[in-house]
């Protein structure tokens, strides 16, 4: 196979593609096809410039990368993160491809981001460097070409200041460029919590699936405690299940008797981290992963789940609500393993850009929906999608990363067969 070019190498880029590469293989996908798709369809580079409190301007890469929009326009959250890369968000950009396919939303894959560490910005400098970077791209997104959502490092008022940027650029308001905005502008009801719920979801169709209960008897270990891993928390102690152990980027906790996600919460809040919280056993991140528990939900980022943490896995469940968690090495290592069922990142965090799908529905006929509805279409999409890659994975005989894989890359693959070459 054809080595790409130098500026797409990343580790998670190399993982996105040679999980590309197993599941095109599989399909024996047509060779201009693969071709097209292994790389992203365009790519911006911006340099944001932006005011320090001391009056200083300081310069930051942004990137903002449309990997197809075959079915749709592109789609895709925005990640504030110190180690943000090019390749990186090539490869966040083409995971959003598969997962808006495989959930069948009219929808292409995109993801921007800068290379930042925003907890280490004021409010301010935030709001300044977020609406510059909005202005350097804002002949490359749109409500009909691209729109932006959350990520890591990303929330609704980063949102908001892109929608009020956008829309003060283009002299009205224009809620539908971005999702995952603030109910007032625009956003939608459940956005918020959409990616944990759809994880549960998930967790729920499993364990009908395997046979097994749902109850103050299953053991959770949450890996990461920001938007996904929180919401996750609190649906999981919804529906009666014991989450045992939770961490951050600082520290985990654990407690055999389970965690109060109430409890959780108000110590984040006043303590900005997990770390000292009472009435819990210290953590590291590695051991939380292989504490002796039913389900782990990795959610904090790419790669946390290492050969080496492969090897001690004690759970039944592996449910990725961060994209990318598991290496490669890894993933082989539990699929040789054969004990453990992989809900993949592109099915269990799907929740997310669905609801965005419903807020961006919502913008656009300027008619709202209620929470009790947004819920139940964000179920009925996440038990299909999973029902119909577990027969999928049935029929064909591969796992249900491939499955996933399978049926997002089969969707865009068709569309593009059907839409036919240009010129
Ligand atoms: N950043 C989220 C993801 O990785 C959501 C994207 C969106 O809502 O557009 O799926």
């Amino acid at each position: 196979m054809k080595k790409l070019t130098a500026e797409w190498d990343s580790p998670l880029f190399m993982q996105v593609q040679a999980q590309f590469e197993t599941a095109a293989q599989k399909l024996s996908l047509d060779e201009n096809i693969f071709n097209r798709l292994r790389v992203p369809d365009k790519a911006l580079i911006v340099s944001v410039p932006f005011r320090n409190d001391d009056g200083s301007i300081r310069v930051v890469p942004g990137y903002r990368v449309q990997h197809n929009d075959v079915l749709g326009p592109y789609k895709g959250g925005l990640r504030y993160h110190p180690l943000v890369n090019l390749g990186e968000v090539a490869a966040l950009a083409s995971l959003m491809t598969w997962k808006c396919a495989l959930v069948n939303l009219p929808l292409g894959g995109a993801k921007g981001g800068i290379q930042i560490d925003p907890t280490l910005l004021s409010r301010g400098e935030l709001q300044r460097m977020t609406r510059r970077y909005t202005s350097e791209i804002v002949n490359f997104i749109g409500p009909d070409v691209d729109i932006p959502a959350p990520d890591m490092g990303t929330n609704e008022q980063v949102m908001a200041w892109i929608m009020d940027t956008y829309s003060q650029l283009k002299g009205h308001a224009v809620a539908e460029i971005v999702t995952g905005k603030p109910v007032i502008i625009g956003g939608s009801l459940g956005r918020k919590e959409a990616t944990g719920r759809g994880v549960v979801y998930c967790l729920i169709e499993a364990s009908k699936l395997l046979n097994y209960k749902l109850d103050e008897s299953t053991r959770i270990a949450v890996q990461g405690f920001g938007n996904v891993g929180a919401a996750a928390v609190k649906k999981l102690e919804k529906i009666g299940t014991k989450v045992v152990a939770v961490s951050d980027v600082k520290s985990g906790v654990y407690n055999p008797k389970g965690l109060s996600y109430q409890a959780l919460t108000d110590w984040v809040n006043q303590h900005r981290s997990l770390e000292g919280f009472p009435e819990a056993d210290a953590v590291t991140n590695a051991e939380l992963a292989c504490l002796d528990v039913d389900i782990v939900v990795p959610a904090a980022t790419e790669g946390t789940i290492t050969p080496e943490i492969a090897r001690k896995l004690k759970c039944k469940i592996l449910a990725e609500g961060a994209n990318g968690p598991t290496t490669l090495e890894a993933d082989k290592i539990i699929e040789d393993r054969g004990d453990i069922f992989v809900i993949p990142d592109i099915l269990a965090n799907a929740g997310g850009v669905i609801v965005s799908y419903f807020e961006w529905v919502q913008d656009l006929q300027n008619y709202f929906w209620t929470e009790q509805e947004i819920n139940k279409r964000l179920f009925e999409i996440m038990s299909t999608a999973f029902q119909t890659i577990h027969e999928f994975s049935k029929a064909h005989q591969v796992n249900m990363r491939n499955a996933a894989l399978m049926t997002g890359i089969q969707k865009v693959s068709q569309a593009m067969l059907t839409r036919g070459f240009y010129p």
